[in-house]
C-alpha cells in the first residue's frame, strides 16, 4: 500500500495566527525572563498556561460548548510550534491539551465532557498519561496494573513507570486491566484517576540532567468511583492507541533543538567554517521536509482521515533528526557544556547531549514505530 501525504501550506489565516502568536512571544517571553527549555515538558509555569487559555489557545480543537475553540489541528499546530521553539514553560497543560482533552471530548460521557474540559481550555488542570509499566513498555498490551468492581466504583493496584508530571498532575488517564482474556488486548480500559486519591503514591526518579520531571506511581487499593470509567469497559486498548495518535507528529518531535540552533547562530554565526554551513544548510532543509510531514499530518486530521502511519513516520524522522542536530552542535563548538554555566547555550547544549538520547523513547521508540509503518506498508 503506498503511504499518502497531502501537499499543503498555511492559508492566509493560519498565517495571521502566527504572526499574534510571535508577538505574544515577543511581549511575554522576552529573552533572559526565563530559562527556556528544550520543546515540550520543560518546566511549568501556571500564569502562562492560564494567560494562554484566556486567548483561545488551550483546547483549540474541542467544541466551544466546553469551553474549546472549535478551530482545527493545524491552527493548534501554528500556535505550539511559536511557543515551543522559544522553549516556553508548557507543562502544567500540555498532555491535558493535547491529549487527554480530545480523549475525554472522544469517548467521555456528557458529565465527564463538562466536568473536565472546560477548565483542561482555561489551562488550570495538569493531566498525566498512565500507560508504561516496569514490565510493559512497548508491549502496552501486557499490562498488569488491575481495577476489581467494587461496590460503586473500582479499586485500582499496581505500579506505573516514567509517568511524566505525575509529580504535579491533577489526574491521570490511566490504561488497566478490568477483564480476563485470552487476548491480551481485551480486557483492558481507561479510567480518570484523581492524583490526589488515597492510595496513590509518587516516587519521582531523577532524570541524567538532575531534573526529576517523571515518576513511578504506585496504587494501593485506590478507590476509582463508577462514574470516571472512561469510555467502554474493555475497549481501553483501542481508546489508548487511538490517544497515541494524538501525540505522535506534533511539532514538539522536531522542534527540541531549534533555540539551540538559534543561540549557536547568535554565538558563532560571524564566523562559520564549511563544515559548520555545510551541517546548518542540510539541517535546515531536513527540518523544512519534517514540518512539511507534521503540518500534512495535521491537515490530514482536520480532514477527517486518521493518519496514524503518516505520524508514525513524521515521529519518526523527526526525533532522529533532534538527536542528529544536538550530536553535529556538539562536534562543531569546541567546549566542556555544563549545566551551570554562565551562557545559556552551553547549559542548553548540555541539557541536551544529556535528555536527547530519550527523545526517540518517549511516546512509543523508532524501533515500534517502524514496525507500525511496514504493517501500513503491506
Ligand atoms: C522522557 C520520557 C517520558 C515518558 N513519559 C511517559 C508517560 O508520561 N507515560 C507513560 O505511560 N510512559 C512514558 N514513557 C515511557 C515510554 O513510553 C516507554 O519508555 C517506551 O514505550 C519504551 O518502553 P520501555 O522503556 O519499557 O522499553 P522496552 O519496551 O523494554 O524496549 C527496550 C528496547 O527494545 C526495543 N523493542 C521492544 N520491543 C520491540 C519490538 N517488538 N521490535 C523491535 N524492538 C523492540 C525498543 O525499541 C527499545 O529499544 C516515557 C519515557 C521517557 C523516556
Amino acid at each position: 500500500m503506498a503511504i499518502q501525504f497531502v501537499a499543503t501550506e498555511l492559508t492566509d489565516d493560519e498565517r495571521a495566527l502566527q504572526q499574534e502568536v510571535r508577538a505574544f512571544c515577543e511581549s511575554h517571553l522576552e529573552d533572559g525572563s526565563f530559562e527556556p527549555g528544550l520543546g515540550m515538558m520543560v518546566a511549568r509555569s501556571k500564569e502562562l498556561s492560564l494567560e494562554l487559555g484566556r486567548r483561545g489557545w488551550l483546547g483549540m480543537a474541542l467544541p466551544t460548548e466546553y469551553g474549546g475553540g472549535d478551530r482545527s489541528v493545524v491552527e493548534r499546530l501554528v500556535v505550539v510550534e511559536e511557543l515551543l521553539r522559544r522553549g516556553a514553560h508548557l507543562e502544567q497543560h500540555w498532555t491535558a491539551d493535547r491529549q487527554s482533552g480530545p480523549v475525554i471530548n472522544r469517548f467521555g460521557t456528557e458529565e465527564q465532557k463538562r466536568r473536565f474540559l472546560p477548565p483542561i481550555c482555561r489551562g488550570e488542570l495538569c493531566f498525566c498519561i498512565g500507560m508504561s509499566e516496569p514490565d510493559s513498555g512497548s508491549d502496552l498490551a501486557s499490562v498488569k496494573t488491575r481495577a476489581t468492581k467494587v461496590d460503586g466504583g473500582w479499586t485500582l493496584s499496581g505500579t506505573k513507570i516514567w509517568t511524566s508530571n505525575a509529580h504535579i498532575a491533577d489526574y491521570m488517564i490511566v490504561l488497566c486491566r478490568t477483564g480476563e482474556s485470552d487476548d491480551a488486548h481485551k480486557g483492558l480500559s481507561q479510567f480518570i484517576l484523581d492524583m490526589h486519591s488515597e492510595g496513590v503514591t509518587v516516587n519521582p526518579i531523577t532524570f541524567l540532567d538532575g531534573t526529576a520531571e517523571f515518576a513511578e506511581v504506585v496504587f494501593d487499593d485506590v478507590f476509582i468511583p463508577e462514574d470516571l470509567l472512561l469510555g467502554e469497559e474493555g475497549d481501553g486498548w483501542h481508546q489508548c492507541t487511538s490517544e497515541l495518535s494524538f501525540e505522535r507528529a506534533g511539532p514538539e518531535r522536531w522542534i527540541s533543538p531549534f533555540l539551540l540552533v538559534e543561540l549557536f547562530l547568535r554565538e558563532y554565526g560571524s564566523s562559520l567554517n564549511p563544515e559548520a554551513r555545510s551541517f546548518l544548510g542540510s539541517s535546515v532543509s531536513r527540518w523544512w521536509g519534517i514540518r512539511q510531514v507534521s503540518l500534512s499530518v495535521a491537515r490530514m486530521i482536520d480532514e477527517g482521515l486518521a493518519p496514524s502511519v503518516q505520524s508514525a513516520i513524521g515521529k519518526d524522522l523527526g526525533t532522529e533528526f533532534e538527536q542528529t542536530v544536538v550530536a553535529g552542535l556538539q562536534q562543531l563548538v569546541d567546549l566542556e557544556p555544563s549545566l551551570s554555566s554562565d551562557r545559556l547555550f552551553h547549559r542548553l547544549l548540555a541539557r541536551a547531549i544529556l535528555i536527547s538520547p530519550s527523545w526517540t523513547i518517549r511516546g512509543g521508540t523508532n524501533e515500534i514505530l517502524r514496525g507500525i509503518i511496514r504493517k501500513g506498508l503491506a
